[in-house]
């Protein structure tokens, strides 16, 4: 393990920007904080590099405790949104800043920190740019000069806040590729900081799902978009549907219907997640969720139905094969194949 979260709260002006967080970080991982506007992820990452301290808990690189390390002890490169280059620098000066700046002892010779950097920006596919000044630059050339830099101190963690949150979606997402590649290669320990779900769920390890200041599930990609943990989860990664129901001795009931689904949840009112993908559809509609088609139209490859469910007035929609006919005012029953009630809080 890396680096260790342990019950850290952040507060501003009493405002928790945290509340209770825990992560571990494994050494070599690509993890990923993914969350809306606002929901902690820059205040974690801060909060590792040290440009922050926790109001309560810790904070541990390795099993050193990091409050007593400062921001160049821990030893972090850093790589923001907004190209933090300096201007007046040429790239290759931009590069091997980190290592000019070390106190004496710990400075490479000048030309050893040409020879890394000039190494570094042929590992990021920037050979030949040494000369330019970050002006002269594109976008996503200055982010892999950002990224150059911040490894040319070989750090212990690369923190990284929504690098390529304000390039075009294109080169966004060559250089989504172009990280995981470098990634693949370096094995550095990364914290990445994305708000798009498709970003996380390409590039990372692992994904930790953040909202409102709280860790709300932390796995694969995998897990978090087929075993969500929440209602937040399920409908801010993928797409999701939701019914409400009951759940009767063990059984899930859409008004006084038993469907043919059963839960080992206790009984009371929840609301029925899941994918509008992944329902299979079926005949009858005895123990079945069946409506009426209020709308139905063909999206690329596949049919999406949207379904006013019978004896109630929610309305769900699901996906199914682009040749199933589906006309509007026809009866349609469905079963999801994975799904999950969570209680309705009383
Ligand atoms: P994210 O990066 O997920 O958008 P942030 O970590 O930047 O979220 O912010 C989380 C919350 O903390 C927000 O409500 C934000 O307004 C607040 N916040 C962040 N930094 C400060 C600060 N320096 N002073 C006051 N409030 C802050
Ligand atoms: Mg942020």
């Amino acid at each position: 393990m890396e680096v260790r979260v342990s019950g850290v709260r952040k507060e501003f002006d009493r405002f928790p920007a945290l509340h209770d967080v825990s992560l571990d970080i494994n050494s070599g991982e690509l993890i990923a904080l993914l969350g809306p506007s606002g929901s902690g992820k820059t205040t974690l990452l801060r909060l590792i590099a040290g440009l922050e301290t926790p109001t309560d808990g810790k904070v541990f690189f390795g099993d050193e405790d990091a409050s007593l390390k400062s921001v160049q002890e821990r030893n972090v490169g850093f790589v923001f949104q907004h190209y933090a280059l300096f201007r007046h620098m040429t790239v290759i000066d931009n590069v091997g800043f980190g290592l000019k700046v070390r106190p004496g002892a710990n400075r490479p010779s000048k030309e050893e920190i040409r020879r890394r950097s000039s190494e570094l920006l042929d590992f990021v596919q920037l050979s030949g740019l040494e000369k330019r000044y970050p002006a002269q630059l594109s976008g996503g050339q200055r982010q892999r000069v950002a990224l150059a830099r911040a490894m040319a101190i070989e750090p212990r963690v690369l923190l990284l806040d929504e690098p390529f949150g304000a390039l075009d979606a294109k080169v966004r997402k060559e250089l989504r590729r172009w990280l995981r590649e470098i990634h693949d290669k370096t094995q550095h320990t990364t914290v990445f900081v994305t708000h798009d779900q498709d970003e996380a769920l390409e590039l990372a390890d692992r994904v930790v799902v953040m909202s409102q200041g709280k860790i709300e599930q932390v796995g694969t990609p995998d897990e978090v978009y087929d075993r969500p943990n929440s209602p937040f989860v399920y409908s801010f990664i993928g797409e999701s549907s939701s019914l409400d129901v009951s759940i009767q001795s063990g059984t899930i009931h859409l008004g006084d219907k038993a469907l043919d689904l059963k839960s080992e949840q206790a009984d009371g009112k929840g609301v029925l997640y899941f994918r509008p993908h992944d329902v299979e559809l079926l005949g009858g509609s005895e123990a079945r969720i069946s409506g009426v088609v209020i709308a139905s139209r063909r999206v690329g490859a596949t049919r999406r139905v949207e379904l006013e469910i019978d004896g109630t007035e929610s309305r769900v929609e699901i996906e199914i094969p682009a040749d199933h006919p589906a006309k509007v005012g026809s009866p349609l029953a469905f079963l999801p194949k994975h799904w999950r009630v969570f209680g309705k809080s009383a």
